[in-house]
């Protein structure tokens, strides 16, 4: 057996003699006061074994991770019908890119850029009694983990400055792909951006993803084909313009977030998440991306 304690250790070392190039997100105003040298990681092992280091059980904004979440409460809710109002074709662009979405009439290229997780925002609100407290309480099912929040002052931070997204919420809407107002369904997308999450809990959110559909506690929240298209979804489209490349370097279906977390598995064996908030160029944690570089080669542990 691999000794996963001591191949993070050394990935933290590694990691601490690198020059940390990135920057931290600043267009959601909130986010620009993390400190950049935040570093963790968290292993969860589909036979329960938990391994860290670092910062790994410090909170974060999970931002864009949420919106595998959101993908899989709309599939489990909606089944195949979602994909008439959202495509799964990696889009090449960054997270907030607009003119593909009026070249192809208001039909998002996938569910992990902006304008297709706002769709899927929109399904949500459509189909759950009190959106916000549901989802949240799906997430905390997943996670088994009642302390799970939203900040309010974040999802405050993003509303405020969230111009894209309210281009994108009303093209949707002029292109009739959008059945709740735009202030609503935008209200719920900022808010699930904005939830609370540490390494830990992100690793046992996304163990339902490991695991054939089934959470932490064995209960099925969704049918094996379900995470397997989810999980392709993650692997062509979870790391906006750079799937490709994090496909290329890591070899694991996973979602980053511009706060700085990456969660990332192995399906029957493994769900790993780092978090260093400060992001390259493409929007993607700089550090973390190496971490799983680095974990994957050193464990020989990838789909590929
Ligand atoms: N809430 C962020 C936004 O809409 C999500 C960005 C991200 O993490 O990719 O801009």
């Amino acid at each position: 057996m691999l000794d996963y304690q001591a191949i993070l250790e050394e990935i933290h070392e590694s990691l601490k003699k690198t020059e940390n190039t990135g920057e931290v997100a600043s267009y959601i105003p909130e986010l620009a006061n993390i400190p950049k040298n935040k570093f963790g990681i968290h292993l969860k092992l589909i036979t329960g074994e938990d391994y860290f280091v670092g910062d790994a059980s410090e909170k974060f904004s999970v931002q864009s991770i949420s919106k595998v979440l959101s993908l899989a409460k709309a599939f489990q809710l909606v089944g195949n019908e979602l994909w008439k109002r959202v495509d799964v074709e990696p889009s090449g662009n960054p997270f907030n890119h607009l003119s593909l979405l009026e070249l192809e009439n208001g039909i998002p290229r996938n569910p992990l850029i902006n304008s297709g997780a706002i769709v899927v925002a929109d399904v949500l609100l459509s189909h759950l009694k009190n959106p916000k407290e549901d989802f949240l309480d799906f997430v905390r099912e997943l996670t088994h983990d009642d302390s799970i929040q939203y900040s309010e002052k974040i999802a405050e931070s993003e509303r405020i400055t969230g111009f894209n997204n309210y281009a994108a919420a009303n093209l949707l809407k002029a292109y009739g792909n959008l059945n709740n107002k735009v202030e609503d369904v935008l209200d719920f997308y900022f808010h699930q951006c904005a939830i609370l999450m540490d390494c830990r809990q992100l690793t046992n959110a996304f163990f339902v993803f490991a695991n054939k559909g089934n959470c932490l506690k064995n209960v099925q929240h969704l049918s094996s084909s379900q995470v397997k298209r989810i999980n392709s979804i993650m692997l062509t489209c979870g790391f906006y313009d750079e799937a490709g490349e994090f496909a290329f370097e890591v070899g694991l279906p996973g979602k980053s977030g511009v706060g700085g977390g990456i969660v990332a598995l192995l399906p029957h064996c493994f769900t790993i998440a780092t978090w260093a908030p400060a992001l390259n160029a493409k929007g993607n944690s700089y550090m973390g991306m190496q971490a799983l570089e680095q974990f994957t080669t050193k464990t020989k542990l990838s789909i590929f």
